[in-house]
C-alpha cells in the first residue's frame, strides 16, 4: 500500500483560502443562477473560503455586502440578473467601500459590459462556463 510518505508533496500547498493565520477568506456570491452560485460554493470551499453569503439578484447583493462590511472579503457578481444587474451592483458597492473586492462572472459576448466593470472597480472577471482553475487562479489575484 503506498502511503503519504511514498507522496511527499502532496497536500503539501496550503489552501488557497486560507490565511497564513488558518482563517478562511470570506465570499459574498451573487447570482441569480443556483446551479452557478452552488458551482462556485464549491470550488472555493474545497480550497479553504467561506462562503459568507448569498445573493439572487443585484440589489440583494449590495444589501448583503452592508449588511456583512466589514466581515467580507470579495465578492463574485454576476453581470445579467434580474432586479439590478451586476455593473449596477458592483458600481454600488465600490461607491460604499472603495476597497471592496469583486470578481465579474460573465457569459460570452459581454466584453463591453466586462471592460465597463474594470473601469468601475471591479478587481478580474471569470468568463462562464467556469473552470475550476481559473475561478482560483482569479480569486487569489484579487484579494492581493
Ligand atoms: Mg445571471
Amino acid at each position: 500500500m503506498k502511503t503519504k510518505v511514498d507522496f511527499p508533496t502532496i497536500n503539501q500547498k496550503d489552501p488557497d483560502g486560507r490565511r497564513p493565520d488558518g482563517s478562511s477568506y470570506r465570499v459574498l456570491v451573487v447570482d441569480d443562477s443556483m446551479f452557478v452560485t452552488k458551482q462556485i460554493g464549491q470550488i472555493l470551499t474545497s480550497e479553504g473560503f467561506e462562503v459568507v453569503a448569498t445573493a439572487g439578484d443585484g440589489e440583494q447583493g449590495v444589501e448583503k455586502y452592508k449588511e456583512l462590511f466589514p466581515n467580507v472579503d470579495l465578492v463574485t457578481m454576476d453581470i445579467t440578473m434580474p432586479k439590478m444587474d451586476g455593473v449596477t451592483a458592483l458600481e454600488k458597492i465600490m461607491e460604499f467601500d472603495k476597497n471592496a473586492k469583486v470578481v465579474m462572472i460573465s457569459a460570452l459576448g459581454k466584453q463591453d459590459l466586462v471592460k465597463q466593470s474594470l473601469l468601475l472597480g471591479a478587481k478580474n472577471y471569470i468568463v462562464k462556463p467556469l473552470d475550476r482553475t481559473k475561478v482560483l487562479e482569479r480569486v487569489v489575484s484579487s484579494l492581493q
